[in-house]
């Protein structure tokens, strides 16, 4: 089979990926409460569009796009393949306040490719919903290896948390680094360390 493989990613499958229906005007009026509960002044003109842009926001943050996640047979290069620094930003669940950071993703690959510009829309799909980084990183893994059944994987997120730097412990700038290894990038020592240090060198650039 020569011809890429097209599959529709997002809002299918409903198990890999938690959709919500958002409902709007709900969106608004639970922002209008919440202005109100904080001692706001509601009536003031200043917060008038405040809850529309609220639902907004939220809307954005938590919708991914749908996208096509097309695979190409693989003539058999054996090699990792790593895309390194792919931004992302996602939606505490905790918190409901961002985190963001960027994501490195490397696969060993088994029959079929995927073109290296869907692995950032992979993690747009996951990133847009209400998260915590450790089901985030894993979710990304489990999904390249469904789709792409390939001899390994390895995902790395680093990220700073606003719910960690702006309060709490206020450790500007610290980021919180989740991985996971699946298959040979696990289990396979030369190709576990070449990863990595791939992975690592980029922290150290940045
Ligand atoms: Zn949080």
């Amino acid at each position: 089979m020569n011809a890429p493989h097209l599959r529709v990613a997002g809002h299918v499958s409903g198990s890999r990926t938690a959709h919500r229906e958002i409902d709007y005007d709900g969106v608004q009026s639970a922002a209008r409460e919440l202005l109100w509960a904080l001692g706001a002044d509601v009536e003031d003109a200043g917060l008038e569009e405040t809850p529309r842009r609220v639902a907004d926001a939220y809307c954005e943050l938590l919708t991914s796009r749908p996208f096509r996640a097309t695979t190409f047979p693989n003539d058999g290069y054996d090699e990792l393949i790593v895309a390194r620094a792919i931004p992302f930003h996602s939606l505490c669940m905790h918190h409901l306040l961002p985190f963001q950071g960027v994501a490195h993703i490397g696969y060993l690959p088994g029959r079929s490719l995927i073109g290296l510009s869907k692995l950032g829309r992979v993690v747009e799909l996951f990133a847009r919903d209400l998260q915590i980084q450790e089901r985030l990183t894993t979710q990304i893994a489990r999904w390249l290896d469904e789709e792409l059944e390939p001899k390994g994987v390895g995902v790395v997120l680093e990220a700073e948390h606003l719910c960690m730097s702006l309060r709490g412990v206020q450790k500007h700038g610290a980021k919180t680094v989740t991985s996971a290894l699946h298959g040979l990038v696990r289990d396979d020592a030369r190709t576990r360390q070449e990863f990595l240090a791939l992975t690592t060198r980029t922290s150290h650039d940045q």
